[in-house]
């Protein structure tokens, strides 16, 4: 029972996604799978996809011409070729349902152990330390960077290979039903989710709207998979409740499943803890700095634990991750300044743990400084959260406040609202701009804490203070 690419034929990809064979060999084979026209080569199959961008059908003749195999194009669409070609044409309804469908069946080709995890922060992170984990007991597939959603889910499916013994796979989400159709596809043996927070509130509405679409996670799950929750949220919690199905919890709290007690703050060496479990406790040294990063251990762990893997090896595992490059990342500096470089993305719920995070990693003799863009796709809520953030700033004792994008002007007026003098508080219209007034401002044990959303590109000035003051 094997889905490998080289041996399964064209019939067998048309029973899997429904399609029609327009013209070529029926058991013609393919060499792999690409959706990306740029890189195709001689003998795939190119998945000719529609995004935001580009519409992959624009270029199926250029595949072709590459030498691709076969084409998997919508119904309707003419595949023009210049010469009679040896090309097989498959058309579907929908090429993305379709992808989905392939993907389904690939998976249920292979007897591999499918971890899924969703939540509003943390997903990266959470599958880095759980496949840290995993990888130590045996050959374990991973979604490259964040590839989270109804392409890069399927696509990182399709390369599962028979020893492949675990795949780890996060599922993003910012629309209804979309959590739904990722877990159809994935299947998953064991399902986690994180946290609920105000992230992709545009198009759910509010914090339930986010619940309620995470948890879509529970209802497509088969009866055997395992679940893991955190106990200590209580929305989600909440929610999962309607379910009725037995679950494994982790949190902080007393009383769940997967305990962290005893959390040690050891500065830019990381955190420490101890993991409780089953009435046993194993003393745990994490590498990343945060308190949410223990969360984030406390969920890899406990998916490691419904998988059978020992605790020593959870233990190892996470011992052995190092962090993510832009993910709460502290970066000492010369003159003792540090930096906490958060720029890969934000959201309000992030944008809180973070700076409670970043707030006991000051030198006691520096101070801090806060740099924010913009966090997007807040829908109606954006201003308001936008300010709020600029409040969060203000209570978080910060020095100096310099914020850039369209709403930077209202985390200004929120961090007015809150106390912080307004000389104090910079406006910036530039990267360049931000960082040549940041550096202006820095002195010798400073914390400098920096964050945006992904589009907003943080990680220029964190690349520019780097180059600036160079490395301890
Ligand atoms: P995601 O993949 O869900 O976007 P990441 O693991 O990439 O999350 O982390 C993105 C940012 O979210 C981090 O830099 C950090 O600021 C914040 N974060 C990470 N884990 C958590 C958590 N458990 N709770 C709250 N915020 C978190």
């Amino acid at each position: 029972m094997s889905a490998e690419w080289g041996k399964i034929s064209s019939k067998e990809i048309l029973a899997a996604v429904k399609g029609r064979l327009v013209s070529g060999d029926p058991h013609a084979r393919f060499s792999g799978f690409n959706s990306d026209s740029r890189s195709t080569v001689r003998g795939e199959l190119f998945w000719a996809l529609k995004g935001d961008r580009f519409d992959g059908h624009d270029f199926v003749s250029r595949t072709v011409l590459r030498g691709a195999s076969g084409v998997v194009v919508q119904e309707g669409f003419q595949v023009s070729l210049e010469n009679p070609s040896p090309t097989v044409i498959i058309a579907v309804n929908d090429t993305l349902r379709a992808l989905g469908d392939l993907a389904a069946w690939w998976r249920r080709q292979h007897a591999t152990k499918v971890v899924a995890l969703t939540g509003s922060s943390g997903k990266t992170t959470t599958k880095e330390m759980t496949a840290a984990i995993l990888q130590m007991g045996g050959e374990t597939l991973k979604n490259p960077g964040n590839h989270n959603n109804l392409i890069g889910l399927p696509v990182t499916l399709l390369k599962l290979e028979k020893t492949h013994q675990r795949a780890v796979l996060e599922m993003g989400m910012n629309h209804k039903g979309e959590i739904a159709r990722l877990t159809e596809i994935a299947n998953p043996d064991v399902a986690a989710i994180l946290n609920v927070g105000t992230a992709h509130l545009e198009g759910l509405g509010n914090i339930d709207g986010v619940a309620e679409a995470k948890t879509e996670m529970m209802e497509k799950l088969s009866p055997e998979a395992k679940i893991v929750l955190n106990g200590d949220d209580k929305v989600l919690m909440k929610h999962a409740a309607r379910f009725n199905r037995d679950v494994i919890t982790f949190g902080l709290a007393e009383g769940n499943n997967i305990r962290g007690t005893h959390i040690k703050n050891r500065g830019s060496d990381g955190m420490g803890f101890d993991l409780t479990f089953d009435g046993n406790t194993w003393p745990v040294n994490l590498g990343v700095s945060g308190t949410h990063n223990v969360k984030n251990a406390l969920a890899a762990a406990a998916i490691g634990l419904c998988l059978n893997e020992p605790p020593e090896q959870i233990v190892k595992g996470l011992g052995v991750f190092q962090g993510i490059k832009g993910r709460f990342q502290s970066i000492p500096l010369e003159k003792n300044i540090l930096l906490i470089d958060d720029t890969y993305n934000a959201n309000p719920s992030a944008l809180k743990a973070a700076l409670d995070s970043a707030v006991p990693l000051v030198h006691k003799e520096g101070r801090f400084i806060v740099g924010l863009g913009d966090m997007l796709e807040l829908g109606e809520a954006a201003v308001s959260a936008h300010r709020e953030a600029g409040g969060r700033v203000a209570a978080s004792g910060a020095s100096w406040f310099f914020a850039m994008g369209s709403h930077a002007n209202d985390m200004k007026k929120g961090a007015i609202a809150e106390g912080m003098p307004s000389n104090r508080i910079i406006i910036a219209e530039t990267h360049d701009d931000l960082t040549t007034r940041m550096i202006q401002e820095i002195e010798p044990r400073d914390t400098i804490f920096l964050k945006g959303s992904r589009m907003m590109q943080f990680e220029k000035i964190s690349e520019g203070l780097q180059r600036h003051f160079g490395f301890q």
